[in-house]
């Protein structure tokens, strides 16, 4: 059988995780498991069903009826809530926020980890999120923390939706990820935290060229 390797990297939003781990999994020949699009999904859907984001008693009432699933298409990967491919609604500032108060809900990560633990169960795999090396895959080989200073994040995404055509102004793009940053560190269950045995990759100072290619090493260095 041929061995698994996993590969987790946490970090706080905009530290260009997502870049990162799709072109070091490309490099390697690994698939890119992107789990924030999970709790982007379940928040786009308590938004479509005009519930309180934050609110836990309905949003668990919602997942009762709620189907969330990856699909992997030419290589990329694709969100599906209840059939429908919601990839690229799930990218808006307001799905942003609505995945962070979702995700603080333990009903919510219950929902969503064997959906994550079974995908790194039967392919090698870069995973990324919030407290995959901590919680989802703590027997990962390879445990990588991601981050920059909020103020380079918060440039990259606002350059980001601009290319998307959005006029979200840097301040306000700068505020709601602060505001995510205290949510998802901050929150009792499982927060954004470095695992004990995670390297840390400041990227405040790299290209995305020099992110990726010490992703890589470090990645190369343990398998
Ligand atoms: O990574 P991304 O910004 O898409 O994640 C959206 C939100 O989902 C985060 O702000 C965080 O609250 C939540 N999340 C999480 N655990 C993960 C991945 C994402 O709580 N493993």
């Amino acid at each position: 059988m041929k061995k698994i390797i996993n590969v987790a990297i946490d970090g706080p939003g905009g530290a260009g995780k997502s870049t990162v781990a799709k072109a070091a999994a490309k490099e390697l020949g690994l698939i890119y498991v992107d789990t924030g699009a999970l709790y982007r999904a379940v928040g786009v859907g308590a938004l479509k069903n005009g519930l309180d984001t934050k609110d836990a008693a309905s949003v668990t009432e919602m997942l009762t009826d709620t189907e969330v699933g990856l699909k992997y298409i030419d290589g990329v990967q694709h969100v599906f809530l209840n059939g429908e491919d919601v990839s690229e609604i799930i990218r808006t500032p307001d799905a942003s926020m609505a995945a962070s108060n979702v995700s603080a809900i333990q009903a919510v990560r219950d929902f969503l980890f064997d959906t994550q633990r079974n995908i790194a169960k039967n392919n090698s795999c870069v995973m990324d999120g919030r407290d995959i090396a901590t919680v989802v895959l703590p027997d990962a080989q390879v445990k990588i923390f991601l981050t920059a200073s909020a103020e380079v994040r918060a440039q990259r995404r606002f350059l980001e939706l601009k290319e998307k055509g959005s006029d979200e102004p840097y301040e306000k793009v700068l505020a709601e990820l602060l505001e995510r940053d205290y949510q998802d560190s901050h929150r009792e269950i499982a927060p954004l935290k470095p695992a004990e045995d995670s390297v840390t990759v400041d990227t405040s100072e790299m290209s995305l060229e020099q992110s990726i290619s010490t992703v890589v090493n470090l990645i190369k260095e343990k398998m």
